[in-house]
């Protein structure tokens, strides 16, 4: 795992909000998942492509030589080169956007530490032309789509690029873009110089009390990512309090109760888990957790050989038939095996998608509100 700043941009989101969780996950051990090994495996792919592409030219030997290195990582999915090819097809549209060939750099540390003490990342790609900084981010993550939008990983990068090269570059203009090839997200953001330092200089403040470990502790969604999620106090005390809820006057309880009493439910669910997940871990190294302990779960039965053991049944009269089920392929399936664009071609006539069932979220959530539902429409759905 490579060298991470005390207040790293991509964590950003959380100590701008949270300013002493960064002191607080120092204590905490790091962990890497499998997703972030692919996650750093398609970023070398993609670093690699990139700098053939417009930074060091490379002859196709030794672009196909790199290539099957990376194709012997146990990681390496066939997906990977698709993915970086359409993160590569975004930085070009960006190239020819130039009307002369602007200055490219690949997987480059930035140093932002004007601006939050310590502060330095890598930026994926840089791209700077006429009057404008463009920052462009590659995510593998396939769990949410990450706007480009009042992103502050995005605006510390472009500070920090902004620091290094406005000597050389009369930069005004700073675009920034997250390419999440898996969801087929593509986030823009554009803002001027002016209200990056603006908004630069409104954090310093804010990074100073993170980078000393002051402040108060803050929960919300950006603990989600945090190293103390599970062990924190303040979250703890958050959830366990029920000052508001005692309040409530019997017998019944209003629906603005309701509606809060909803949204806490979905939080202490997410801590539960994450309390789960940590004294299982805890057990599993041999270590206690007041109360549990861990047992063998419940196991599957499961064919030694399935093949073999239906040819005794074949042999004993059962028809093969009988055996065997003929499954068509799931739309998705047959998309993946098709591919998208003969996909697209061949079947739309065939595609239809119903609306979906009304869920519930959040007022936050950026869907549109579903239509409301005749007296009788909504009976019928909740009898479903
Ligand atoms: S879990 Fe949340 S409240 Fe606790 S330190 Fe981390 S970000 Fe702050």
């Amino acid at each position: 795992m490579g060298e991470h700043a005390l207040l790293s941009a991509s964590s950003s989101h959380r100590w701008l909000h949270c300013t002493p969780s960064a002191r607080l996950e120092e204590k905490l051990p790091e962990s890497s998942s499998q997703y972030a090994e692919e996650g750093s495996l398609a970023h070398e792919i993609a670093e690699l492509k990139l700098r053939k592409y417009c930074i060091e030219p490379m002859g196709a030997r030794a672009f196909n030589a790199r290539i099957k290195k990376f194709k012997e990582n146990p990681l390496f999915q066939e997906e990977m080169l698709k993915h970086t090819d359409t993160y590569l097809d975004y930085i070009a549209g960006v190239l020819h956007g130039f009307s002369s060939p602007p200055y490219v750099a690949a997987e480059k540390k930035i140093d932002y530490s004007s601006y939050a003490p310590d502060g330095f990342g890598t930026g994926d790609c840089i791209i700077i032309g006429g009057n404008i900084l463009h920052i462009i981010d590659f995510k593998y993550g396939k769990g949410v789509p990450v706007s480009a939008k009042d992103n502050p990983q995005m605006k510390l990068y472009a500070l920090g690029a902004y620091t290094e090269y406005s000597f050389l570059y009369p930069i005004d203009t700073v675009k920034m873009t997250i390419v999440q090839p898996r969801l087929d997200s593509i986030s823009e953001d554009s803002l001027s110089i002016e209200e990056l330092l603006k908004w630069g200089e409104s954090i310093k403040p804010i990074a100073k009390l993170a980078f000393d470990g002051e402040g108060e502790y803050s929960t919300g969604e950006h603990c989600r990512f945090c190293r103390a999620k599970a062990l924190c106090r303040a979250r703890a005390d958050h959830y366990l309090s029920l000052e508001e809820f005692h309040k409530m006057k019997p017998p019944l309880i209003s629906k603005e109760e309701v509606g809060e009493i909803l949204k806490r439910a979905q939080e202490l669910s997410a801590w539960v888990k994450s309390l789960e997940e940590f004294a299982l871990s805890e057990c599993l190294q041999g270590n206690e957790v007041s109360g549990w302990k861990l047992v063998e779960g419940r196991a599957v039965r499961q064919f030694v050989n399935q093949e073999e053991a239906f040819k005794v049944l074949m042999d004993n009269g059962f028809e093969e038939t009988m055996l065997y089920e003929r499954k068509p392929l799931t739309l998705t399936e047959t998309e993946k095996l098709v591919g998208k664009t003969k996909f697209k071609e061949l079947l739309s006539a065939y595609i239809h998608t119903p609306p979906g069932k009304p869920t519930l979220a959040l007022k936050e959530d950026k869907r549109e509100t579903f239509k409301r539902l005749t007296a009788a429409e909504a009976f019928a759905e909740v009898g479903k």
